[in-house]
């Protein structure tokens, strides 16, 4: 049995270790080892892996040189901000964990989720699975989530011990500050898991697309917040006493003015009993008796840059087909093109800078601009070693073994996070 572990360890080992650049820490914080552990999951909302490197952002690459990046970290499909967000603290693909969109229909409810819906944004019954500050407080570890998709509704009954009606007003050097005063409770206050969010580059990716100067600008101002945090955790003597885990929920593609698929044009939308309109995905609820009939209009009238799916076909790949949420039938461009309504589209022709880039994510999960990031530093994490890409359900029962606590179900494979935790061992 050990001989078959060890032969399994060393080709994960192998696999896994690509590079290992022999940084050493800086020696200039204290080097006791924490009682409990602790994680800080960072999550910089649209920070494309194509960025790193790209935009210079000095206090991330500190982190990157003293810990482990991954080569990219696969998002979930669909690429998009509160599935891929609950996937990296459930586990669990979209299609298992109910959050299968920003927009979602569920019909047993009868009722449409929008993140722009605070009512519903906080109402247990959309989220299933279950988070990693559930899985922490009900074994008995306090959590704090300043921002965090699902944080503000009560799973399971739990909420974090502390947390943030989401206020996208409230800046982000502010976000930093409070994180650490809650770092700095005493030790029967402070939480264990901690979350921090940032959309700063997320929001400039969309407005100005991903090859912009305000891009650029926008990873050097969250770089900044990340140098705050860095120089707080430094004044209290925690860092490299914590676990950072910096993650990004998807990509950005650069979406060309002309790149439109006006789509409500090519099919009797009166054969649709609700649809639910994203530049990104059309999930289309056909009337009774009328799914093929859209569907037959749909794929003769589609150019090849979009494609009409029946739920049934969707790719086994996306994990998806399995959840009631799912519309049966879905529209999905190429990464880089838009769907548009014709009223959608009439206003769109009237807007200033007609020839502007914007940017946009959602596609497909394999796309290379929607690739993710992850970046772990800590004493949970090996120095200087790049891993090769996952997908980011494998984060929960990371986050899970580095508390020690017991995951709840979910689609990871625990052996990947103990792989991945036994290189800190490694000479
Ligand atoms: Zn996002």
């Amino acid at each position: 049995m050990a001989t078959v572990f060890n032969t399994l360890k060393c080709l994960f080992a192998g696999l896994l270790l690509l590079t290992v650049t022999g940084c050493s820490m800086n020696q200039n914080y204290e080097q006791q080892p924490a009682t409990e552990p602790v994680i800080i999951l960072i999550s910089l909302d649209g920070f494309s892996q194509q960025y790193l490197g790209k935009y210079p952002a000095p206090h991330i690459e500190q982190l990157i040189a003293e810990g482990v990046i991954a080569e990219s970290m696969q998002p979930a499909f669909p690429t998009k901000t509160f599935p891929n967000h609950y996937s990296i603290v459930t586990g669990l693909y979209p299609g298992n964990h109910g959050i299968v969109e920003n927009n979602i229909y569920d019909a047993d409810f009868d009722a449409i989720f929008r993140m722009s819906k605070p009512a519903e944004v906080t109402h247990s019954r959309w989220w299933l699975g279950e988070p990693v500050w559930v899985t922490a407080e009900l074994q008995g570890i306090k959590t704090g989530t300043y921002f965090y998709p699902g944080s503000e509704a009560d799973i399971k009954g739990v909420r974090p011990s502390y947390w943030q009606a989401y206020d996208g007003k409230i800046s982000n050097s502010e976000r930093v500050r409070s994180v650490l005063q809650w770092l700095a409770l005493p030790k029967t206050e402070r939480p264990g898991f901690v979350t921090l969010y940032f959309s700063t580059i997320d929001d400039a990716g969309h407005r100005y697309g991903p090859e912009s100067a305000q891009v650029k600008a926008a990873v050097a101002e969250v770089d900044q917040a990340i140098g705050q945090l860095i120089a707080g955790l430094k004044a209290q003597n925690l860092y490299g006493q914590v676990n950072l885990l910096l993650v990004s929920d998807h990509g950005m593609a650069a979406v060309p003015p002309e790149q439109v698929i006006v789509v409500d044009s090519l099919f009797d939308s009166s054969k649709a009993a609700l649809s639910l309109w994203t530049p990104e995905i059309v999930s289309i609820f056909p009337k009774a008796g009328e799914l093929e009939s859209i569907y037959q209009q749909l794929s003769a009238g589609l150019p090849a840059s979009a494609r009409v799916y029946r739920k049934t076909d969707l790719p086994d790949r996306w994990h998806y087909q399995q959840s009631k949420r799912v519309a049966p039938l879905l529209i999905i461009p190429e990464p880089g093109w838009r769907l548009m309504q014709q009223s959608q589209y009439q206003r769109w022709q009237a807007r200033p800078n007609l020839q502007a880039v914007t940017g946009s994510h959602g596609y497909d999960n394999i796309a290379p601009e929607m690739q993710a990031i992850f970046i772990g530093h800590g004493p949970a994490f090996a120095e200087g070693v790049t891993i090769p890409s996952f997908a980011n359900i494998q984060l929960y029962n990371l986050m899970c073994a580095i508390l020690g606590i017991t995951p709840a179900a979910n689609d990871g494979d625990p052996d990947w996070a103990q792989q991945l935790l036994e290189l800190k061992q490694q000479p």
